[in-house]
């Protein structure tokens, strides 16, 4: 039998639901949650997910700003942008669209944020928040992640779970919910050894690496709940092939599109995991959800009174 499918799109729906019946509760506060998104130069995918992350904004009612510095901008500007934001008190949350140029020092960028504002989770404070596990801001796509295990019901408790890749953005935060979710973690990276065989004793395997189909089905254990982060363009045709043998119809619109987009984990993995989080529409959807539920959270928590509380 097929894997059960984690629906990202379907939870973002939830998540979105619940988001419209609070959002409208702190507004009577007076509170419209707001999120300002800094989108340097002309970086045409940036142009979309910031646009896609504005447009979230827009269906929920809360407000937006964009802030388009040009591509030859300075750190000094960029911080002096930051700063500016931060005093605002109508910005609940700031996203830093990355890449930045490279004259830009990001990290000192990512740093000047406000870490009550830092939506992305990005900040050492929310890191180290994050480590000591303490309430902070949490990286979206980790937290979009653990989200889908939880209100699929999967059993995080005493599972071992792999994590493939070691990122601060997705594989560190991710190993460390899932130890604080009280899972085993074992954290695998380019150096590790025997990976298949670790793979093979894991309940849950998160892949976050960047290589398309790279997990074999084989090395994940029947019954296994996967969440695949990878979100990987495949254009070589062979490889499309190999992929995609068991999925005539995922073939025949490569054949047409030129392109499929697949995940770290095989697709064949869906005929031996207990759960599986499809690409594309398991993890991607979540990440901007989590982004909103982020900037909903840090209104909450800056402006509103104590009486407003998730529904
Ligand atoms: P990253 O910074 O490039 O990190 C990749 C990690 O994978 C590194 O820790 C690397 O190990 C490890 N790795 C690479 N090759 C490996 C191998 N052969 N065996 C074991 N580990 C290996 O990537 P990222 O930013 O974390 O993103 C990972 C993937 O998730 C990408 O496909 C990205 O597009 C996707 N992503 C998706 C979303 C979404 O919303 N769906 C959001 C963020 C990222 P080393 O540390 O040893 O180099």
């Amino acid at each position: 039998m097929p894997a059960q499918i984690l629906d990202g799109s379907k939870i973002r729906e939830q998540i979105f639901a619940e988001l419209k019946q609070e959002i409208p509760r702190l507004m009577a506060q007076g509170v419209r949650p707001g999120l300002a998104a800094v989108l340097v130069g002309e970086n045409p995918a940036s142009q979309l997910y910031v646009k896609n992350k504005i447009a979230a904004c827009e269906e929920l009612g809360m407000a937006s700003w964009m802030h388009t510095p040009p591509a030859d901008v300075s750190t000094d500007c960029m911080l002096q942008l930051v700063r500016d934001l931060n005093k605002d008190d109508n910005v609940d949350g700031i996203l830093i669209q990355l890449p930045l140029p490279s004259q830009i020092n990001s990290k000192w960028v990512l740093e000047a944020v406000d870490p009550v504002k830092d939506v992305d989770g990005f900040h050492p404070v929310n890191l180290g928040k994050l480590v000591s596990n303490r309430p902070g801001l949490v990286a979206c796509t980790p937290a979009g992640c653990m989200e889908l295990l939880r209100r699929y019901n999967i059993p995080i408790e005493g599972a071992n779970a792999v994590v493939l890749g070691r990122s601060d953005i997705v594989g560190k935060p991710m190993a460390l919910l899932l130890m604080h979710a009280n899972a085993t973690v074992t954290i695998c990276h380019s150096k590790t050894r025997d990976l298949p065989e670790l793979v093979r004793r894991a309940d849950i395997v998160v892949a976050a690496m960047g290589k398309a189909g790279f997990v074999r089905a084989d090395w994940i254990r029947a019954g296994a709940a996967v969440i695949d982060v990878g979100t990987n363009k495949v254009t070589d045709a062979e490889e499309a092939e190999t992929l995609l043998k068991s999925f005539p119809q995922r073939l025949e619109k490569f054949r047409t599109k030129g392109n499929v987009l697949i995940g770290d984990v095989h697709p064949d993995a869906l005929f031996i995991a207990g759960a599986l989080t499809p690409v594309p529409g398991g993890v991607g959807p979540m990440t901007i959800t989590m982004l909103m539920s982020n900037t909903v959270k840090s209104a909450r928590l800056r402006r509103a009174k104590a009486n407003v509380a998730p529904g």
